[in-house]
């Protein structure tokens, strides 16, 4: 591990305006911090539009023969205006005069889109003192999609310089072809991700808007805790149901590459934010995690005498849902019954009449109920595998909520408790259990 190589990500709200980028200055100058990640610039206000959906508007205006002037000028005149703020010498002309031509000539999607990045990083490695590295000279892209560690590696390690610092545009790397290609939306964590692994780093700080993972959804739960550890095991647990604030292929990678994240808020600086940490048990757990939830289920539940006991049934009826293209979340069974619990938006754009008729016919039920307006709720913390007491005031306080409880799961790896309720006693369920366990 090298301790000078800190990698910070900044995400596109951090970047947003000149006074953001300041605040960003700050923290990346007094924190020695070696590799800067940028995103592209984000939204101002409410009503504003961050670069990259200005960039996929030009992009599509362009390719429907329309004028795509206004979300052009939007892009150049937000560059414009951090140069003018920070006297920045560099002519940005043929960037733009170079942008400008591939959309017009709209046959490079990724390109056009990556731009965000591409610009954010040349005016603010000038700003910094920073050198800028290009993310399409060393992240390397394989025929499959995925990312090829090792010839990034490679590249990245020809490039960097004893005693230099680097801000690099994140989202993008070069594909197998030698054409820009991107990452999926939000895909600047990833980045910062490559480049922790490859550059070594003690550490991932990746810079949002909030101090870091809080114990429960805010707008359900009033002012929840901020989780000052947690593994990836349960920040996965905890994604899973509604809680998001890392791209998904981010907390993989990272746990693949046993790299500590710390969550940070560029906005409240002394706040020392979330650490996720591959190896649960560096983390002293004291008390549960976290909690989330969601609305927005159905149980289509199966009732078969001796169910359990017919060898490959689940396979047959994992199939039908598959035929239908519904994805399943859980499948909890018993000795006589089986529930499939979906998504309801699947359900609701599949012609139902000719799923039921298919589980009918091919499983031969003894009754077929469908259980709709689900919620699920789960209870995250690895103490629930290994402190009985933890798991005790779980379920006295899930009972002491009064909810019906539809279905109870403890997942299989253990760290969590999932229940449906019904929809309708979400809210309060929430606030309940948050205010009794946390
Ligand atoms: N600019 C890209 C997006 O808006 C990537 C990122 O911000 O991480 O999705």
């Amino acid at each position: 591990m090298n301790k000078n190589n800190i990698v910070c990500k900044f995400g596109g709200t951090s970047l947003a305006s000149s006074e953001n980028i300041r605040k960003v200055k700050d923290i990346v100058v007094s924190g020695n911090k070696r590799f800067v990640i940028v995103s592209a610039p984000g939204k101002r206000t409410k009503d504003d539009v961050k670069l990259t959906d200005c960039l996929i508007n030009c992009f599509n205006f362009s390719k429907e023969g329309k004028d795509f002037t206004e979300s052009f000028n939007a892009f150049k005149n937000r560059f414009e205006e951090i140069k003018k703020e920070f006297n920045l010498n560099i002519d940005l002309t043929p960037y733009y005069e170079d942008l400008y031509s591939h959309i017009v000539e709209h046959n490079d999607y990724d390109y056009v889109v990556s731009r965000g990045e591409f610009f954010s990083a040349r005016v603010i490695s000038l700003f910094f003192g920073y050198e800028f590295l290009d993310a399409a000279s060393f992240i390397t892209f394989a025929k499959d999609g995925s990312v090829e560690l090792e010839i990034t590696k490679q590249k990245f390690e020809s490039l960097i310089e004893n005693g230099k610092k680097y801000v690099i545009p994140g989202f993008y790397g070069l594909d197998y072809k030698g054409k820009i290609k991107t990452f999926s939306r939000g895909g600047s964590d990833v980045t910062g991700a490559i480049v922790s692994a490859i550059a070594d780093a003690p550490v991932y700080e990746n810079w949002t808007d909030v101090d870091g993972f809080l114990s429960a959804d805010p707008r359900l739960c009033n002012n929840p805790e901020l989780i000052e550890e947690l593994s990836y095991h349960e920040l996965r647990e905890l994604s899973y149901m509604g809680a998001n604030v890392l791209h998904q292929d981010c907390a993989k990678f990272l746990r693949e590459n046993n790299i500590v994240l710390n969550l940070r808020n560029t906005f409240n600086p002394t706040c020392k934010g979330s650490l996720i940490m591959p190896d649960s048990e560096k983390i002293k757990h004291k008390k549960l995690t976290g909690i989330a939830g969601q609305k927005g289920f159905t149980i289509i539940h199966i009732d078969k005498f001796d169910i359990n006991e017919s060898l490959g049934i689940i396979e047959r009826i994992a199939n039908i849902f598959k035929k239908y293209n519904i994805s399943i979340e859980h499948i909890p069974t018993g000795i006589d019954s089986v529930s499939i619990i979906v998504k309801s938006h699947f359900v609701n754009s599949t012609n139902t009449k000719d799923l039921l008729d298919d589980i009918y016919d091919q499983i031969k039920p003894d009754r077929l109920e469908i259980i709709e307006n689900v919620a699920l709720i789960s209870i995250v913390g690895s103490l629930l595998k290994t402190c009985r007491e933890a798991e005790k005031q779980v379920f006295e306080s899930l009972f002491k909520t009064n909810s019906q409880i539809i279905t109870l799961n403890k997942g299989a790896g253990g760290i969590s408790i999932i229940f449906g309720i019904p929809e309708s006693e979400f809210e309060n369920t929430m606030q309940t259990l948050y205010n009794s366990l946390f």
